[in-house]
């Protein structure tokens, strides 16, 4: 009886150890696979531990740039990869696919970015309207100061230009804006005797710094597809960008090591620099509120219920995954430079077909801004509604599509939204000069509504990758190219046996006509 007793005691001690060891090495292997994340997550901690307890000290704007020294290298790290990531992601994504598959992976794209963008502006407007944040009077805002007219048939002009760049080096510093000049125009009456000079506004094109990625997008997704249809003429072109694109993601793994060290920094010193938080009661912090609410609304619920309906995976494993990239967005809120860790997380993480994340990111990070969309809608009718000015259904309408528009213009650059809503607001006739009444709170949303951006991004990638799983598959079939390594890897929706390739081919052809 006693050596019976043990016995047992001695296997369930047995037991207990294995159970110990196992969850040790579950651990170990945990953290080894999560450090990245866990890094940067610990990074938003403690940066904004650390800015809130820096700030009693009241530095200097001289002292807060040194502080954030560390944080400014990062951004400078991550936009200098942007650009060759961008030109030779697209060029080697469009060049892995024929003209037929990438036409209607772009359509699918481009729905998915309308449908997105459509429904952030509906929830901006739907959100703004219920809350009522703005109360109709200005006088606790601070001073204004006074920002230039753009017309909006200008801007929209500008948009189309943008996508044709003259100068393919210039388009990588510069892009065009049109600016107002004052033209005299002198007409001779008919007796020759009088002489009307007439003033006239006109406007004349411009350029103003930053990269013209819409240009370059455009540029580069042609050139793909081209190179990608030469056959073995294009091979050394198509070798080229490939290896490029290689290489610029090998250096993408180093920098992020050194990410969560600039994203402290970059938070801490945005801590300690804002004003103060007093400034944010009333319509302001009412604003605020309403900002988040709504932007939670869309990234918490419409984007993953959407991502779940259409692939039936849990959307909550796939964002966790991006969970890096949406801390980068946070810190940095630049959308482009978070493109890198954006391709790193899809495709290592998610495990996200590259020819995918190599066409949907750079045109996403490029055009489609669910964030800044619903935020300059949101925006346009509390700015309205400080103004007590009563929006009617057109007005509400022009204000959809300008912001569509603006959002589609804006440059993933931080703050990029609040200059491309002048021409939202100037659709409506609503006051310009009153942007500078929510600038207080708009590094702040800024942050917030980058995150959403590069949500919509990745999420939009893991869409266009299930639906176009069938095209993929018959391009793996057909001929094998650089991103094949891709087809070994284990996809979670492949849950479907050889047995039902015929089903699948049937699915296909049903889908293919979307
Ligand atoms: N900062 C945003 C982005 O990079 C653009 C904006 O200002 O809304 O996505």
């Amino acid at each position: 009886m006693q050596r019976f007793r043990e016995g047992i005691h001695i296997r369930t001690m047995k037991a207990k150890r294995k159970v110990e060891e196992i969850s040790k090495d579950d651990v170990q292997a945990f953290l080894k696979k999560n450090a990245f994340v866990l890094f940067t997550v610990g990074a938003v901690i403690v940066g904004i531990v650390l800015g809130f307890a820096l700030r009693p000290y009241k530095m200097t704007y001289r002292e807060v740039k040194y502080f954030s020294f560390p944080g400014e290298l990062l951004m400078r790290m991550l936009q200098m990869l942007v650009l060759p990531l961008l030109i030779s992601s697209l060029i080697t994504g469009m060049a892995a696919l024929d003209s037929k598959a990438s036409g209607k992976m772009g359509m699918r794209a481009v729905i998915y970015y309308m449908t997105t963008t459509f429904i952030a502006v509906f929830i901006g407007i739907i959100i703004v309207l219920i809350i009522h944040p703005g109360k109709g009077s200005k006088d606790e805002f601070g001073k204004q100061q006074t920002i230039e007219q753009v017309s909006p048939a200008d801007a929209f002009l500008d948009l189309i230009r943008n996508m044709f760049p003259p100068n393919l080096v210039q388009a990588c510093t510069q892009q065009v804006m049109t600016v107002n000049d004052t033209f005299f125009n002198s007409t001779n009456g008919t007796q020759e005797v009088m002489e009307i000079t007439r003033e006239e506004v006109i406007p004349v094109p411009g350029q103003v710094n930053g990269v013209n990625a819409l240009g370059l997008v455009v540029f580069s997704m042609c050139f793909g597809l081209i190179i990608g249809n030469m056959k073995e003429q294009g091979q050394l072109l198509r070798d080229f960008f490939d290896s490029l694109n290689e290489a610029i993601m090998r250096l993408v793994a180093i920098i992020m090591w050194y990410a969560p060290i600039g994203i402290l920094f970059l938070i801490a010193g945005k801590i300690v620099e804002m004003d103060d938080l007093t400034q944010m009661g009333g319509q302001l912090g009412m604003y605020t509120i309403t900002v988040i609410i709504g932007l939670l609304i869309h990234a918490v619920l419409i984007l993953p219920t959407l991502y779940f309906v259409i692939t039936r995976q849990n959307p909550f494993l796939f964002i966790a995954g991006l969970l890096q990239a949406l801390v980068t967005a946070l810190g940095t809120s630049s959308s482009s430079a978070t493109l890198p860790v954006t391709f790193k997380c899809l495709e290592e993480n998610n495990k996200i077909d590259k020819r995918i994340t190599r066409f949907v990111l750079p045109v996403g990070a490029t055009i489609n801004m669910d964030g800044t969309a619903l935020y300059e809608a949101l925006a346009a009718i509390f700015i309205a509604q400080v103004n007590n000015m009563e929006m009617n259904f057109g007005q509400i309408i022009t204000i959809s599509i300008t912001a569509t528009a603006a959002s589609i213009g804006a440059a993933g650059i931080p703050q990029a939204g609040l200059v491309t809503m002048v021409i939202v607001l100037t659709s409506v006739g609503l006051p310009t000069d009153d942007i500078t009444l929510i600038i207080a709170v708009d590094w702040f949303l800024d942050r917030l509504r980058t995150t959403t951006n590069v949500l919509g991004d990745s999420i939009g990638a893991g869409i266009v990758e299930f639906l176009s799983r069938h095209e993929l598959h018959s391009r793996d079939v057909e001929m094998g190219n650089s991103v094949l390594e891709e087809k070994e890897r284990k996809k979670p929706y492949k849950l479907i046996s050889q047995d039902s390739d015929f089903e699948n081919d049937k699915h296909a052809h049903s889908e293919s006509n979307m």
